[in-house]
C-alpha cells in the first residue's frame, strides 16, 4: 500500500480523499493555491506544498508545479480527486512516466472515453445501447442536416470532448439547425480547444441514471447500483438519490450488470460511472466518467463501502476486496449540493462565512471544507457542501432531508440552501414524479 499521497485538488474533494486516506495509514500532501492557504485541506493534511497563483491555470491545472510537489514530498501516488486533472489522459500519463502511480484509470481508457464519440462507439460495440444519433462526428452543415432528417427532430448537437453541460445546443426543427450548430461549435472550441460535435436524439423525458462501477488489474468488475441526478440546472446536477424512484429491482440489476460487463471486457481499473438516459423502459448511454463523481456518496450511504477506500485499493493493484454478492443495497440516500450562490439569481457569492452550523444526527453527513471565518473564494467552483442524508426508506429520507436543511447555517454569503427547502417540499419532488427538465421548467414557473 501506498505511504504517502498527494492530493491534486481542493475543496470538499480533497477533505473527503484525505479522510480515506488516513483512515487507511496513508500520509497525505495537500498542494494549494496562494487563495487557498488557509483551507481546511490544507490544514488537515500532513504537508501542504503552494502551487502557485489563484487562477486555477497557474496552480490546480499546472502539470509541472503539482509533479515537483509530489517529487520534494516523496509521494508514491497522485489522487486527482473530481474536475480539475482528473480527467486529464495528459496527466496521468506524465504521473506514471514520473514514477508515481495515478490513482485512476488508464491513460488509454482516459482518452477512450474523454472522447464522447469514441466512447459511444467502444461501449456500443461492447453491447450497450445508445441515443439513436450521428455516426460519429459530423463534418458540416450539410452532414447535419441530412443526419436530423434521418433522426427526426427535436436534436441536439453535443460536444466531442465536453463535459459540464458545455457545447449542448437543441435544434427542434430545421429552421434551427444552422444556429444549434454553429453555437455549439463556438462553445466547444471556446471551451475544450475542439470544435467537433456530434449528433442525438433530444429526449424529450428522460431521468438521468448513472451506475457506479468499480474494476481492478485482477480481471473483476462490480457495480453498485444506480443513482438517479434528473434534478439538474443547465445539464448540472442539483439533487442526486439512489436508488432511482423510477427503476424497479429487475431494471436495477439488469443495468448495473451490464455496465459492470462492458468495464469488465475492456480492463477497466478504478472508479468509473457509466451514464444513461432512461425514458419509457428503456436506458440510453450518453457518456462514462473515468473518476470519482460528486454524489458517489449516496451509493456510500445505501451500500455501505468506503469508494474512496477501493478506488486506493486498487490503484496499489490489491484486487476488490468485494464481490457483486457481496455489494447489498439498504435504504435510500439524497444527497443536496450547496452552492455559494443566490438561490433566486444563481450569481456567485463568494466571501467571508459568519456564522457555520451543519447539521447533524443519525444518517446525516455533511461533506465540506468550511468552517466560520472562512472566506470563500471567487476563483473556484461554487459548489461548498454536500448534505447527504440517509433513512431506511425514501419517505424517511425526505422527512430526514427535510429536518437537516432547516438546521443548517451558512452565513455571511448567499447559498442555495432557501432553493433545496423548497424543491424537496414540491409534491413532483416528493412522488418521485420528475424528469432532466423538471427544473428548468419549475425556475422558469416562479
Ligand atoms: P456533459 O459531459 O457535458 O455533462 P452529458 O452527455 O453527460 O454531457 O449530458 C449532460 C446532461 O445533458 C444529461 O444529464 C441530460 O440532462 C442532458 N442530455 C444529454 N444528452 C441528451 C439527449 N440526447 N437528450 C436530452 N437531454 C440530453
Amino acid at each position: 500500500m501506498f505511504e504517502k499521497v498527494l492530493i491534486a485538488n481542493r475543496g470538499e474533494i480533497a477533505l473527503r480523499i484525505h479522510r480515506a486516506c488516513r483512515e487507511m495509514g496513508i500520509h497525505t500532501v495537500a498542494v494549494h493555491s496562494t487563495a487557498d492557504a488557509d483551507a481546511m485541506h490544507v490544514r488537515l493534511a500532513d504537508e501542504s506544498v503552494c502551487i502557485g497563483p489563484p487562477p486555477a491555470k497557474d496552480s490546480y491545472l499546472n502539470i509541472p508545479a503539482i509533479l515537483t510537489a509530489a517529487a520534494i514530498t516523496g509521494a508514491d501516488a497522485i489522487h486527482p480527486g473530481i474536475g480539475f486533472m482528473s480527467e486529464n489522459a495528459n496527466f496521468a500519463e506524465m504521473v506514471e512516466q514520473h514514477g508515481f502511480t495515478f490513482i485512476g484509470p488508464t491513460p488509454e481508457h482516459i482518452r477512450i472515453m474523454g472522447d464522447k464519440v469514441t466512447a459511444k462507439q467502444t461501449v456500443k460495440a461492447h453491447g450497450l445501447p445508445t441515443v439513436p444519433g450521428s455516426d460519429g462526428a459530423l463534418k458540416d452543415l450539410d452532414d447535419a442536416k441530412k443526419n436530423a432528417a434521418d433522426i427526426g427532430y427535436p436534436v441536439l448537437i453535443k460536444a466531442a470532448a465536453g463535459g459540464g453541460g458545455k457545447g449542448m445546443k437543441v435544434a427542434r426543427d430545421a429552421a434551427g439547425l444552422e444556429e444549434a450548430y454553429t453555437l455549439a461549435r463556438g462553445e466547444a472550441r471556446a471551451a475544450f480547444g475542439n470544435d467537433e460535435v456530434y449528433m442525438e436524439k433530444y429526449l424529450e423525458k428522460p431521468r438521468h441514471i448513472e451506475v457506479q462501477l468499480l474494476g481492478d488489474t485482477h480481471g473483476n468488475a462490480v457495480h453498485f447500483g444506480e443513482r438517479d441526478c434528473s434534478i439538474q440546472r443547465r445539464h448540472q446536477k442539483v439533487i442526486e438519490e439512489a436508488p432511482s424512484p423510477g427503476l424497479n429491482a429487475d431494471e436495477r440489476v439488469q443495468i448495473g450488470e451490464l455496465a459492470a460487463k462492458v468495464i469488465r471486457k475492456i480492463g477497466y481499473r478504478g472508479v468509473g460511472t457509466i451514464e444513461f438516459l432512461y425514458e419509457q423502459g428503456k436506458f440510453y448511454f450518453i457518456e462514462m466518467n473515468t473518476r470519482l463523481q460528486i454524489e458517489h456518496t449516496i451509493t456510500e450511504m445505501v451500500t455501505g463501502i468506503d469508494l474512496v477506500r477501493e478506488q486506493i485499493r486498487v490503484a496499489a493493484g490489491l484486487p476488490l476486496s468485494y464481490t457483486q454478492k457481496d455489494i447489498t443495497f439498504s435504504g435510500h440516500a439524497i444527497e443536496c449540493r450547496i452552492n455559494a450562490e443566490n438561490p433566486e439569481t444563481f450569481a456567485p457569492s463568494p466571501g467571508k462565512i459568519v456564522g457555520y452550523h451543519p447539521p447533524g444526527g443519525l444518517d446525516v453527513r455533511v461533506d465540506s471544507a468550511l468552517y466560520d471565518g472562512y472566506r470563500v473564494p471567487p476563483h473556484y467552483d461554487s459548489m461548498i457542501a454536500k448534505l447527504v442524508v440517509h433513512g431506511t426508506n425514501r419517505n424517511e429520507c425526505l422527512l430526514r432531508l427535510r429536518r437537516a436543511l432547516e438546521e443548517f447555517v451558512i452565513g455571511g454569503i448567499d447559498t442555495t440552501l432557501p432553493l433545496h427547502r423548497r424543491l424537496i417540499a414540491e409534491p413532483d419532488f416528493i412522488n418521485g414524479d420528475y424528469d432532466i427538465h423538471w427544473l428548468e421548467h419549475y425556475l422558469e414557473k416562479k
